[in-house]
C-alpha cells in the first residue's frame, strides 16, 4: 500500500509495510494502562534515507524492530545524531493532535547544520507524523495527563572511519506511550549544581539536540542522584558563573514584581515548552526577560525574597517546580518549598491547550488523524 503525500515534493510517497505480528488490543491496553516513561514502544516507525548523491529518499512505515548497522557506521564512533521530542495528545472528542511540529522540524534543521547534518525539509517532518499515527493511532493514551512520546531522529550510517560528515544518513521516528510525569500530583523537585563538570562548551553543541550532550551530563546526574537531587544545573563552562539549563530542562524564575526571567546563551537549548510557557506569560501582561544570568543573582533573589518562585521546563514534564538548589558549600530555596501558583497556574494553561481544554490562540495544534 502506498499513501500519496499531499504536498510539493510529488517524488515523496511512503510506502507502507504494516506489521503482521502487532500487540494485541489486550495486551496494547495493559501497557496503555501504565506506561511509565520510555520503555513501550508502538508497532511501527517510520524511516527516510538520506545520500548525499540522491538526498532525501525511500520513505517508509514499517514494523517497528531493530535497525541493521554496519559496525563502521561513523554514528557508533563520532556521535554524529541529533533528535527531537514531541507529543501526541488524544483530545476529549478521541482526535490526535500534536503541539508546535513546526517549531520541532525548524529546530531539527538547526540542529543538523551544526552537526553537519542534512536538513529534513518541515513537510516531509511533519508528513512522517502523520504515516505513524495513521497506522499506530491507537497507541495514543486517553488518560490525564498521558501522550504518545514521539522520537524523531536521525544518525550517520556511512560505514567509514575517516573523519568528515557522513555521506548517507537515516531518519527514523519511533513513538511510545507516556504516562503522567507526575503520577501523585506535580512535586517540587531539588536540584544539584553541578560545578565541576560542563555539558556543554563555548563553540560546542549546546544549542543542538544531540546525544553527545546528554552523554556528557550523566556523570553530573550520577552525582544529583548521591546528592538527593532528582536533575543537575549546568552552569557556563567558562566562568562557571552563568546559569544555562538542567540536563533535558530549561529553567526560569519567577520575580515578586511579576518578572520572569530566563537565562540567554549559546549553549543552552532553545526549549519549545519554555518559548510557549514565556508567550503565555506575555499574554497575561507579564514581563519576560531572556538574559544572561548568573547564579549568584539566583542565590541572592531567593534569600532577599525576591524571587518568589523557580521552576524547569520541558515536553516531558512539561513544568517542574523546584524547591531547592544543592551545591558543595550552600543551598538555595527550601527543600520544602511548595509548587509556586504562578508556576502550577502557566503549567495548567498549557497542557488545557495541549489537550484540546482551551482554545488555541496561538495556532499551535496541529490534528495528526485526518
Ligand atoms: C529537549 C531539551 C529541552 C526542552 O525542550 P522542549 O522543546 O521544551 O522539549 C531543554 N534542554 C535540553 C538540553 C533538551 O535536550
Amino acid at each position: 500500500m502506498t499513501i500519496p503525500l499531499q504536498m510539493a515534493q510529488k517524488d515523496l510517497e511512503f510506502s507502507v509495510t504494516r506489521n503482521e505480528q502487532p500487540r494485541s488490543a489486550e495486551e496494547r491496553e495493559l501497557i496503555l494502562f501504565d506506561p511509565g516513561f520510555g520503555n513501550f514502544f508502538t508497532d511501527h516507525m517510520v524511516d527516510i534515507c538520506w545520500s548525499k548523491k540522491g538526498g532525501w529518499h525511500r520513505p517508509r512505515v514499517q514494523p517497528y524492530g531493530p535497525i541493521a548497522l554496519d559496525p563502521a557506521a561513523a554514528v557508533l564512533h563520532y556521535a554524529q545524531e541529533i533528535f527531537e521530542g514531541m507529543k501526541a495528545y488524544r483530545h476529549a472528542d478521541g482526535s490526535v493532535w500534536t503541539f508546535r511540529p513546526d517549531a520541532n522540524a525548524a529546530r531539527m534543521q538547526r540542529s543538523a547544520k551544526r552537526l553537519a547534518l542534512p536538513e529534513l525539509p518541515t513537510d516531509y517532518f511533519i508528513e512522517s507524523l502523520r504515516q505513524l499515527i495513521a497506522v499506530d493511532a491507537d497507541w495514543v493514551p486517553s488518560g490525564a495527563e498521558m501522550s504518545l512520546y514521539l522520537r524523531p531522529f536521525m544518525f550517520a550510517k556511512e560505514a567509514f572511519l575517516g573523519v568528515r560528515p557522513a555521506e548517507k544518513v537515516a531518519y527514523y521516528l519511533i513513538a511510545s506511550p507516556a504516562g503522567a510525569y507526575f503520577t501523585g500530583g506535580v512535586a517540587p523537585v531539588n536540584i544539584w549544581i553541578s560545578q565541576h563538570l560542563s555539558r556543554a562548551g563555548k563553540g560546542g553543541t549546546g544549542a543542538a539536540k544531540t546525544g553527545g550532550n546528554y552523554a556528557s551530563s550523566l556523570m553530573a546526574q550520577a552525582e544529583a542522584y548521591e546528592n538527593d537531587c532528582a536533575q543537575v544545573l549546568f552552569l557556563d563552562s567558562v566562568e562557571g558563573k552563568y546559569v544555562e539549563e538542567l540536563g533535558g530542562m530549561n529553567v526560569v524564575l519567577v520575580y515578586k514584581d511579576g518578572r520572569i526571567v530566563t537565562p540567554k546563551s549559546d549553549s543552552i537549548l532553545e526549549g519549545i515548552t519554555r518559548d510557549s510557557i514565556l508567550q503565555l506569560a506575555r499574554d497575561r501582561g507579564l514581563t519576560v526577560e531572556h538574559r544572561p544570568v548568573t547564579i549568584e543573582e539566583w542565590r541572592n533573589g531567593v534569600e532577599s525574597g525576591e524571587i518568589t518562585e523557580m521552576f524547569a521546563c520541558g515536553t516531558a514534564a512539561v513544568v517542574t517546580p523546584i524547591a531547592q538548589l544543592k551545591a558543595d558549600g550552600y543551598t538555595i530555596g527550601n527543600a520544602e518549598s511548595p509548587a509556586g501558583e504562578l508556576t502550577m497556574s502557566l503549567r495548567q494553561e498549557l497542557t488545557d491547550i495541549q489537550y484540546g481544554r482551551l482554545p488555541d490562540r496561538h495556532g499551535w495544534m496541529l490534528r495528526l488523524d485526518e
